[in-house]
């Protein structure tokens, strides 16, 4: 059978795990970054690989991509650093108390192992350096974290062997479309032909999708990330708070990256030294995450800082995010709104827009991710904290 060749924009951990199992199914691929991989998202996140926390209609995404990740350096022979050190979500009042007891009886019921920690030795033995202000805890052991630059370019460089072309700093302008189907890119470097398209353009999908009469209703806030300079063995779990305000984890080479909860953007985006796209938070809102942070995990607060950036989200009204045939416009394929938690579920969603490319049913269920579903075309109301990014 003769495979469609497909164009994919965006070299995020979406656009490039569906690269590699596209080219490992035998797909001619090319992908188009105006950057070069992880350059937004896929870079500035946290990098958390959760489970607990999800929406129902990502707990199958979540739970499968667990399953993956915990090959994924064999399976693309390189070290993304994952690591399945659980996550610990916090409670520091007796209402965040109530919240994580009501998260822990909610998931518990959808089948993960989740446990309730009272504060006391439970908590202690997996997180000893927790404050001893927090009274009581989730702890999902096959939850974890990886390190989202390694773990792009391992996609990147496994699709290369099997044949994927990446072009990166070439913007792609326009999505071609005749007679209903699409066509071609238009990127800054001429036509790219191909049978099919994956939009996983992140923040930069609705300026392509716009000209088609197409979008996905999108909030664009903003994330604060500080990470410190290399500290002992401190933390194996990812920590998260119950309202979201605030996350940590620390990395294979011992840093601390801790981040924010969600905030307004300022709507600058400058340029860093390499010519890729930057934010830059305040300083309140780094002051606030140090203070969150250090209330948590008190020795953060001595610790050295190495880099301090933001991120951008692309965040949904129901924080799902859109995996769908984009409607009137054949072969091209919406990946995109994961709305701060999209990194931990990559590899899952490469499988499903491998299949969506060639044109098969995926195995997991997608209807809660459709570009049509109401909760997108109704009231853009905010979505709860708990499915925010971590
Ligand atoms: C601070 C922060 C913390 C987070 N924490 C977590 C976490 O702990 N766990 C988790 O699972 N998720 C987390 N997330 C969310 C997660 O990182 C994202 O959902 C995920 O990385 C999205 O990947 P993507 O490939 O869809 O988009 P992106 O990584 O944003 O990639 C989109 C790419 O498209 C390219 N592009 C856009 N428009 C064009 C164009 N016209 N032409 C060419 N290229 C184009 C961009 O350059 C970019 O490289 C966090 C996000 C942030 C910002």
């Amino acid at each position: 059978m003769t495979l469609p060749d497909v164009a994919i924009v965006g070299a995020g951990i979406t656009g490039c795990s569906a690269a590699y199992r596209l080219a490992k199914a035998g797909a001619k691929v090319t992908v188009v970054d105006s950057f070069g991989p992880a350059a937004m998202a896929s870079g500035w996140t946290l990098a958390g690989v959760r489970q607990s926390g999800r929406h129902p209609a990502e707990l199958p995404l979540a739970r499968r991509a667990v399953a993956l990740w915990a090959d994924l350096d064999a399976e693309l022979d390189a070290a993304t650093q994952y690591r399945q050190d659980g996550n610990l979500r916090l409670a520091r009042n007796p209402s965040e108390v109530e919240t994580i007891r009501t998260l822990v009886a909610e998931q518990s019921a959808l089948g993960l192992d989740l446990a309730f920690l009272e504060d006391g030795p439970p908590l202690r033995a997996i997180a000893p350096a927790v404050s001893e202000d927090v009274l009581a805890a989730s702890f999902c052991p096959t939850d974890g974290h990886a390190d989202p630059v390694a773990s792009v370019g391992a996609f990147v460089a496994a699709a290369r062997r099997h044949g994927a072309d990446f072009r990166f700093g070439e913007r792609v302008e326009a999505i071609e479309v005749a007679a209903g189907r699409f066509c071609a890119l238009r990127t800054s470097a001429g036509l790219l032909a191909a049978g099919r398209c994956i939009l996983a353009g992140g923040i930069g999908a609705n300026a392509l999708l716009e000209p088609l009469g197409l979008a996905i209703p999108l909030r664009i806030p903003m994330v604060t990330v500080i990470q410190t300079a290399p500290l002992p063995s401190l933390l194996a779990p990812v920590l998260g708070v119950a309202n979201a305000d605030c996350a940590a984890r620390q990395q294979t080479d011992g840093c601390l990256r801790v981040t924010s909860g969600v905030q307004d953007w300022h709507g600058e985006m400058t340029e860093s030294g390499d010519g890729w796209p930057k934010v830059e938070p305040t300083a309140a809102s780094v002051r606030r995450t140090i203070d969150l942070v250090g209330a948590v995990l008190p020795r953060f607060r001595e610790a050295r800082v190495r880099r301090i950036w933001a991120g951008l989200l692309d965040l949904t009204p129901d924080a799902l995010p859109v995996i769908d045939l984009a409607p009137g416009v054949d072969g091209l394929i919406l990946a995109a709104g994961f709305s701060g938690h999209g990194f931990g579920i990559g590899p899952a969603t490469g499988e499903i827009l491998r299949d969506l490319a060639l044109g098969h049913e995926p195995e997991l269920p997608i209807p809660a991710f459709a570009y049509d579903r109401t909760a997108l075309r109704g009231s853009a109301g905010e979505p709860a904290a708990l499915t925010l990014h971590g």
